[in-house]
């Protein structure tokens, strides 16, 4: 409680202060604390030289989340923010971005970094495999309302469905068991929105290695969501009246390479 107490008030003053809370400020706040008051030396002496340490072994090279977020932001706000008072005086008034883009939660995919986005240019929704949905307004509706936000207020001129090489998410899809058996609370589940990309690359390809069968479905569930997107009303209406475009990519980051499609959807009258 006291170990507590002394290092929440370290803390809590320099939150105050707004300024970040820095390692060595903790450090030298739990210093000035420990010489400040005397009565704490026989209480609480062996507990702050013990947090103390344990502070300063975090500082001699373990991972520290709130340094590595504290100096990401200070050097985008140097080197990107400060350096462009035009673009981000222009997006504090709104944005108006031409791209929704639905890429995979990945880390190694994200849309802004491999194709160049600049604030203002993409509203991206990222989950596992990239899936989009079919209209549902109650299952799955944070897919839905990103969609109808994206469509009707911000008016997007293009949607794009990426997927991309070594999709964990998709190689969950084609390992799930023919009779259905389900390991996981949610992943199963979600994934599940492929399943036709699944079927159809099972079927197409079935001389073809687990791998490769993976990269085809990759392609597929991208096709897949991209029929699932016309399930929309208001994305349909907006691809039958051309303000509104409809593409598949796949990044493949083993060898470096993007491809871009649009869908021959195939319309059928009664879908439009
Ligand atoms: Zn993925």
């Amino acid at each position: 409680m006291l170990r507590q107490k002394a290092f929440g008030d370290v803390v809590e003053d320099m939150a105050s202060n707004g300024k970040p809370i820095h390692i060595d400020d903790a450090i030298n706040g739990l210093k000035k604390l420990l010489s400040e008051k005397e009565d704490l030396q026989t209480v609480a002496v062996a507990k702050i030289k013990q947090l103390t340490a344990e502070l300063e072994g975090v500082d001699a090279g373990e991972f520290n989340a709130v340094e590595r977020i504290h100096d990401g932001f200070a050097r985008f706000k140097k080197e990107k923010y400060e350096t462009n008072p035009t673009l981000y005086g222009e997006l504090a008034k709104g944005q108006s971005p031409k791209f929704l883009v639905f890429a995979c939660a990945d880390s190694r995919v994200c849309p802004s970094h491999i194709l160049d986005f600049q604030p203002g240019e993409a509203f991206v929704v990222r989950n596992i495999a990239n899936m989009v949905p079919p209209y549902d307004t109650i299952k799955h509706s944070g897919a839905g309302a990103a969609i109808e936000y994206a469509v009707l207020y911000l008016k997007v001129e293009n949607i794009v469905v990426i997927g991309h090489s070594c999709c964990g998410g998709i190689k969950g899809l084609m390992s799930i068991p023919d009779d259905g058996t389900e390991a996981s609370d949610f992943i199963e589940q979600w994934v599940k929105i492929g399943l036709a990309a699944k079927s159809k690359v099972k079927a197409d390809c079935s001389d073809l290695e687990y791998s490769d069968l993976c990269t085809k479905c990759e392609k597929e569930a991208v096709n897949v969501s991209l029929g699932n997107l016309l399930t929309y009303p208001f994305v349909r209406e907006a691809v039958v009246n051309k303000k509104l475009s409809l593409k598949g990519g796949h990044y493949d980051f083993v060898n470096g390479s993007f491809d871009l499609w649009n869908l021959d959807f195939g319309f059928s009258s009664s879908l439009i």
